[in-house]
């Protein structure tokens, strides 16, 4: 079927397609780049931003890097020789991405600056309806690729509308804010916050950093590759792919600290300690840092400045809680005001209650957002969801990862859906809902193992957690197990139609 005009019963024209692909970061590039090869042309993808690069393309703050290793971050169909570091900065995944979309040719199957406002289904003609900011289509399936960590989460001070200095959020950079000779604050201490807070720390006046919850902080081994390495990483067959595979495997060793057995990760608070006795001179600060929950219980924060910029004199490391936000000033719990010119809220982003959620409304007419109120944020194999057909959510609930390449876990989603659509296609199928039984006994067999995981057991609240305080955001097993479950489409999972004449 190629694309075409469709009327809908409101009498509105739209474009019909057999995908649409929404959003394109690192999961809808993706998408976009395995549908061309699998020979499923008839696609679009929209996206509200001017480019592909999603996260790397929105994350622009300084020092904004990825803590996953260069040769493991990128999709195994398009490895790069010429990774300047062990650890690549963003601009660099930023360029790699764009480098990708061209040369797959996918970038005229783009629609930027297209923001989708509203996708729901249409069971008499049994497709989706998505509205977008530059028109409207039907389509047979989408693929939600919207991101996990895209919509950031803008804390509820009291005040903080009334601050009059410069605020901004760290995946919305405010470039042509000068932080230079100001006081500076920065809300959060995440993995966005420890990349940030030693870029801007040099030229701030001052700089206070508002810490909620202290976190386990290790080592990182970055380098510039040298040219002969590279040269060897384009030269000598195999060897990227290699030093790729080893990569890999040594951080599954992560899924035993986290997973498998918890008390594992006493070695590694062992080697946080050690930093912190090693980075930071002033014993208030070193006891501050100190985390009160077990490692790998919230994300694990990588850097090899962050505690040495706690201990610089023009730093102060505020751990008691934000009380207000005042017009010039952050005055906290005990009473205390420090003046301020500019904040940056490090504070994360809304996950398993994505915004994003609120625009899919499912075969009954409820959003994903009522839908997962009611059964809470649940997904089978992290990619489908009852209630809405022919629809496959990437990196959905359950499907994420903390200590390695999301990329696996993306292309591990991307044999799914190409098997999916293949077999629909074969079996002249027309749709499908996966059962809500099938759904509920894979959560249920994911229970046992979320429940031994330190991530509901080790002390901490965390992005993990969703309201209910169920980890509904990361796989509790090793990676190459979520690869294996989803490597084809189980047809027998789901409710299915067939085609019409
Ligand atoms: P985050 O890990 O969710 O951290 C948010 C920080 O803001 C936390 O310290 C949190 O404190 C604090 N916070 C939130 N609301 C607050 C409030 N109302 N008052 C005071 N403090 C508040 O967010 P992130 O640092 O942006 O990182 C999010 C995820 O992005 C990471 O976990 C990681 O997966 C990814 N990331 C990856 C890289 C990479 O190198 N690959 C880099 C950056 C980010 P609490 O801890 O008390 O909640």
């Amino acid at each position: 079927m190629s694309s075409s005009d469709t009327t809908t019963p409101g009498g509105q024209t739209r474009r019909h397609v057999r995908v649409l692909i929404v959003g394109s970061g690192l999961s809808g590039l993706g998408t976009a780049i395995r549908l061309s090869q699998a020979g499923i042309t008839d696609y679009v993808v929209v996206e509200r931003g001017p480019d592909v690069g999603g996260t790397w393309r929105d994350n622009t703050y300084p020092g904004a890097g990825c803590d996953v290793p260069s040769h493991l971050y990128s999709y195994s169909f398009a490895l790069n020789p010429d990774w300047s570091r062990s650890f690549s900065p963003q601009a660099e995944i930023e360029r790699y991405l764009q480098g990708v979309a061209d040369r797959y040719g996918v970038r005229d199957k783009h629609l930027f600056d297209c923001a989708m406002t509203a996708t729901r289904w249409d069971d008499t003609a049994r497709r989706w309806e998505i509205d977008t900011a530059r028109g409207g289509f039907t389509a047979d399936f989408v693929v939600s690729a919207a991101g996990v960590l895209a919509e950031p989460n803008l804390p509820d001070i009291k005040g903080i509308s009334s601050f009059e200095g410069e605020i901004f959020h760290s995946a919305r950079w405010n470039h042509q804010a000068s932080l230079a000779g100001k006081k500076v604050a920065v809300i959060g201490t995440g993995s966005s916050a420890v990349q940030i807070i030693p870029a801007i720390a040099p030229q701030a006046q001052r700089l206070d950093v508002y810490q909620r919850t202290a976190t386990w902080v290790m080592p990182q081994f970055n380098r510039p590759y040298l040219a002969v390495e590279r040269l060897a990483f384009k030269r000598v067959p195999g060897l990227q792919r290699l030093i790729r595979s080893l990569i890999y495997l040594v951080r599954e060793v992560f899924v035993l600290t986290q997973v498998k057995a918890p008390w594992t990760g006493r070695l590694l608070e062992l080697v946080g300690r050690a930093k912190m006795w090693l980075e930071i001179r002033d014993p208030v600060t070193r006891r501050k840092v100190l985390p009160q929950h077990r490692i790998g219980c919230k994300r694990m924060l990588v850097s090899n400045k962050f505690y040495r910029t706690l201990d610089r004199p023009d730093v102060d490391l505020v751990t008691d809680g934000i009380a207000e936000v005042r017009a010039h000033s952050i005055v906290t719990e005990d009473g205390t005001e420090r003046e301020v010119d500019a904040i940056v809220l490090a504070t994360g982003f809304h996950v398993a209650d994505s915004p994003t959620f609120n625009l899919y409304a499912g075969r009954d007419g409820r959003t994903a957002s009522e839908a997962a109120d009611a059964e809470g944020y649940q997904m089978y194999k992290g990619t489908t969801v009852a209630n809405f057909p022919n629809m496959f959510f990437m990196l959905g609930a359950n499907s994420g990862l903390n200590y390695t390449s999301l990329i696996y876990i993306i292309e591990s989603q991307l044999n799914y859906v190409i098997d999916a659509i293949t077999r629909m296609d074969a079996e002249n199928l027309q749709t499908f809902e996966v059962k809500l039984d099938t759904q509920r006994a894979y959560n249920r067999a994911l229970d046992p193992k979320i429940a031994r995981t330190v991530w509901v057991g080790g002390g901490c609240n965390s992005w993990f957690l969703d309201k209910h305080g169920r980890n509904s955001a990361l796989w509790p097993d090793f990676s190459f197990r979520y690869r294996r479950q989803v490597r084809t489409f189980d047809l027998e999972a789901y409710d299915t139609t067939a085609k019409t004449a």
